[in-house]
């Protein structure tokens, strides 16, 4: 007696089984604004805007989903940066307080605004290359072979 598994033809796949795809290669071209798939056509239209569909290879990213990670990122990296750079220079220098503000402020708000498109292009990066969320092949929040999409008809609650 044979026993044989039944799987549906559009079974999502583990993303084990798809093809590896460089990580680090993907956030190293997300970094610098390149498409992550094929390092050529530019990932953002505007500041923070992502492209929908890379112009060089046509990979789709409208349906990345960088979300609040890359802020996240750049408070952590600018704060790691000037904090320290503030208490240096206050034990070194004790300046006037409005001097420390004159500085830190813009110094704080340009690097963050230099910062955050890099990190989130490093972030869809990140997500094209390890098939998360809408860059699975059977589509945003399939990417669990065992999600089922609202069994009951609701959420509950
Ligand atoms: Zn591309």
């Amino acid at each position: 007696m044979t026993v044989e598994t039944w799987t549906p033809a559009h079974a999502p796949a583990t993303v084990d089984a798809l093809p590896k795809r460089d990580t680090w290669l993907s956030i190293r071209r997300g970094l610098t604004g390149r498409c992550p798939h094929c390092g050529e056509g530019k990932l953002f239209g505007r500041y923070l805007k992502v492209v929908d569909r890379c112009a060089a290879c046509g990979e789709t990213y409208s349906h990345h989903r960088a979300d609040d990670l890359p802020p996240y990122l750049t408070i952590i990296i600018v704060g790691h940066l000037v904090i320290p750079a503030v208490l240096w220079t206050e034990q070194a220098f004790s300046p006037a307080d409005w001097v420390q503000m004159a500085v830190w402020v813009p110094v704080t708000l340009i690097l963050t605004l230099l910062m955050l498109q890099p990190i989130k292009g490093g972030v869809v990066g990140l997500q094209w290359a390890n098939y998360m969320h809408g860059f699975h092949p059977s589509g945003p929040d399939d990417a669990d072979p065992t999600y089922v999409p609202n069994p009951e008809g609701s959420r509950g609650g």
